[in-house]
């Protein structure tokens, strides 16, 4: 018994060194001016910036997670897009992940948001603030039905379309990934305003929130940028092809482990984890 327990223990321990990541271990950002570093997937980032926490116009849930760091073009992306929503009435716009204060990856969830540019933005978009208690721990509104083929017409309102448009049509952002049935839902709403489309991109999961994904800054040299979506709206045969049953794709990638760091953000550990 003794040895199964001590067995069981070591176990324990060795899933959660798996778990932590290093980066977990940095609690400031790194000084300096802002450089993205590496790809979305494989990176990190100097000189990050903290979305300020209070806000008339946005609410950041599970502040406790830290991962309220970003480019600072990411916090400006976040202001301003938040401010059109108030300004339309849309309602209170709800932040989930950016990245942590160096980047790099997370101990869960995603691969992304490694290099402060990527922000998860939730698709609900209620009247009034919630409380601390409810941004703690938020209930996430799951937008698609049981079929994975479209979205619950009860959850589904406009003020979802124009947001996610508000942000297909800033500049800084290069894409947006959904839910196909979310994606369909807008290929079908749009009017003869389409071009913002070709920005959004279906991807498994994302039922209850929109993923955002900036360009490489200007000044960030070490950024990797990903080559642009294909031409088009994306609502035609590409979209049709994630409702077709067992097509190779429509599975999510097996996970590898992770690939060696940019040099840049291994001296930047090493310096920093002493
Ligand atoms: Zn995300």
């Amino acid at each position: 018994m003794r040895r199964l327990l001590l067995s069981l223990a070591a176990l324990l321990c060795s899933a959660v060194s798996l778990a932590a990541t290093p980066w977990q271990q940095i609690h400031q950002p790194i000084a300096g001016s802002p450089q993205s570093i590496g790809s979305f997937a494989n990176g990190c980032i100097v000189g990050a910036q903290q979305l300020p926490l209070n806000s008339p116009n946005y609410q950041v849930m599970r502040q406790d997670q830290r991962r309220y760091y970003g480019h600072p073009d990411l916090i400006a992306f976040i202001q301003h897009l938040s401010t059109q929503a108030h300004q339309l009435q849309l309602g209170q716009v709800l932040i989930g992940d950016m990245g942590m204060a160096a980047g790099g990856r997370f101990s869960s969830g995603h691969a992304s948001h490694q290099t402060g540019l990527d922000v998860d933005i939730w698709l609900q978009l209620p009247q009034s603030r919630w409380t601390a208690q409810q941004l703690l721990k938020p209930q996430p509104l799951d937008l698609v039905g049981p079929d994975d083929r479209q979205v619950i017409a009860r959850h589904w309102q406009p003020q979802i379309d124009s947001l996610i448009k508000l942000a297909a049509k800033d500049d800084d952002v290069t894409r947006i990934f959904v839910n196909p049935a979310i994606k369909k839902q807008l290929c079908a709403d749009a009017g003869s305003d389409r071009t913002w489309l070709n920005k959004v991109r279906p991807w498994f999961a994302h039922r209850a929130h929109m993923h955002v994904r900036l360009r490489c800054p200007p000044g960030s040299l070490e950024c990797e940028d990903q080559a642009p979506p294909p031409p088009g709206d994306g609502c035609g045969a590409e979209l049709e092809s994630w409702f077709l049953p067992k097509k190779p794709g429509t599975t999510p990638p097996v996970k590898k482990s992770p690939p060696p760091l940019p040099p840049s953000c291994q001296a930047l550990l090493d310096k920093h984890l002493l």
